[in-house]
């Protein structure tokens, strides 16, 4: 039976003589002209991919940067962002041809997966293309993990700086396929709404898994049965042993992006730095969870404009889960009220407690990449930058309610050091105590339920 048609044959079919073992063994790197897969590939529902033009296509030529233009291309491919993104991604790190991976399958599963996102203002297929995008950018770039540095303890001398080398070179081919293909499904079927609302109304995916990462049980368990049609398996190349492998890095991969295990994840990374190994499975796959979850929340980390967008989709969605529970008559959950929008506050909150432990965690570990040119990581300085744009907005909020109710505000507009403290501890009710210094210090249980309520 036949699911596809192709329109030219394998350019170089001599590529199959080749033992996998040295394929998976070549730096991914090189790049070799002839090995490309240059056929037009027509989907099970039609839809056509000319795989010379993608490999030539300008618009993916930005992909190794973090300002890498996302709304825009999906504009031009609204309905194929991520299985292009996805075949990119894949060609540059070789991977169709160390796993022997055929395109028709690939394009079928990667169009089906893409399909299976919802047309929803934040979890859509834009957003899957984009933590896919991260994912790629924090493990191309040559990093210098500072753990695992041997220094001879009575030496007087520093420690020699560790040699600069990509994520992407110290994992398994395997490993990074794991990676892709989880950043890709991480949120497949996503309805919009939290696990705590779908845990609330009884949903039936709540049922099924028990109240526990029902989202992200749900978008592993569906996506990985999409995966496993015959038309769709891209990975039937892969051996026993392996496929098991990937199975299990995948699924670890997506269950990660859970934010209940934010704080432990973080933690369980800070506390095995000291002996952290990459030639060790479980260090690897540990620092493949900090990749994932940092592309999952990466808006803050952005320059402002994609930022801001990401914040107005999450919001917008946020919002329409609010509408939802008024409509049902229960309380509405802090942040999702369109008639009380506290953006500034929620992203203040966010990035406090959320994003910069984690951020922090890998920049002080050296797991960012530094371009060329500059003296830190690009995140890093985006995220600062974004974070007091939202405080200077709260500060403005404040003074401007303070002046206009007379309440203890400053006529003159001059800002009381009071308000602008407001913003290190954005509101008492919901954020106390504040998580953003030490996070050894910060007992699990306060953590959890911080990500557990949406860290609201
Ligand atoms: P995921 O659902 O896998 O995308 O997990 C990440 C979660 O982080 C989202 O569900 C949101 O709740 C949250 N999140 C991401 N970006 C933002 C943001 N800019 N502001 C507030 N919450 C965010
Ligand atoms: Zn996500």
């Amino acid at each position: 039976m036949h699911y596809w048609k192709t329109e030219s044959t394998p350019s170089n079919n001599n590529e199959h003589e080749i033992p996998v073992d040295v394929l998976r063994k070549i730096s991914v790197s090189r790049k070799e002209s002839g090995t490309h897969v240059d056929t037009v590939v027509t989907t099970i529902d039609g839809q056509r991919y000319d795989t010379k033009e993608l490999d030539n296509d300008p618009d993916f030529s930005e992909t190794a940067e973090w300002a890498f233009p996302i709304f825009q291309i999906s504009r031009k491919y609204p309905k194929t962002i991520l299985s292009r993104l996805t075949y990119n991604i894949f060609q540059q790190s070789e991977l169709f041809r160390i796993f022997k991976v055929s395109p028709i399958k690939f394009f079928n599963f990667f169009h089906a997966l893409e399909k299976g996102y919802w047309e929803i203002p934040y979890h859509n297929r834009i957003h899957a293309a984009d933590v896919l995008h991260g994912c790629y950018y924090l493990s191309v770039h040559p990093v210098r993990p500072q753990f695992g540095v041997v220094k001879s303890p009575d030496s007087l001398l520093p420690a020699p700086l560790p040699v600069a080398a990509s994520v992407m070179s110290q994992m398994s081919t395997l490993e990074l396929m794991a990676l892709f293909t989880a950043a890709a499904m991480h949120d497949y079927d996503h309805p919009g709404r939290t696990n705590a609302f779908l845990v609330t109304v009884e949903d039936k995916k709540a049922i099924l898994y028990n109240d526990r990462s029902v989202l992200e049980n749900h978008h592993a368990a569906e996506s990985w049965k999409l995966l496993c049609r015959p038309e769709n398996h891209f990975i039937e190349n892969l051996d026993p042993a392996e496929m098991k492998r990937f199975r299990y890095l995948v699924l670890e991969y997506i269950l990660a992006t859970d934010l209940k295990q934010h704080f432990e994840i973080i933690m369980t990374f800070n506390d095995r730095l000291s002996d952290m190994d990459l030639q060790v499975e479980s260090d690897r796959l540990l620092v493949g969870k900090l990749l994932i979850k940092m592309a999952d929340i990466n808006s803050p980390t952005k320059p402002y404009g994609l930022h801001r967008q990401w914040t107005d989709r999450i919001c917008e969605e946020f919002y329409e889960q609010g509408d939802d529970e008024k409509k049902r008559g229960l309380a509405i959950t802090p942040y999702m009220d369109r008639g009380d929008a506290q953006v500034a506050k929620l992203q203040d909150s966010f990035i406090a407690h959320v994003v910069s432990p984690l951020a922090q965690a890998m920049h002080e570990s050296g797991l960012l990449p530094i371009l060329p040119g500059l003296e830190t990581s690009e995140l890093m300085i985006n995220m600062q930058h974004n974070h007091r744009k939202w405080k200077e907005e709260i500060e403005i909020e404040t003074a401007s309610y303070d002046s206009t109710t007379c309440n203890g505000g400053n006529v003159n507009g001059v800002i009381e050091e009071e308000s602008a403290s407001t913003s290190d501890s954005p509101d008492p009710q919901r954020d106390s105590p504040s998580l953003d210094s030490e996070l050894s210090q910060v007992p699990f249980t306060i953590c959890c339920s911080i990500a557990e309520e949406e860290y609201v």
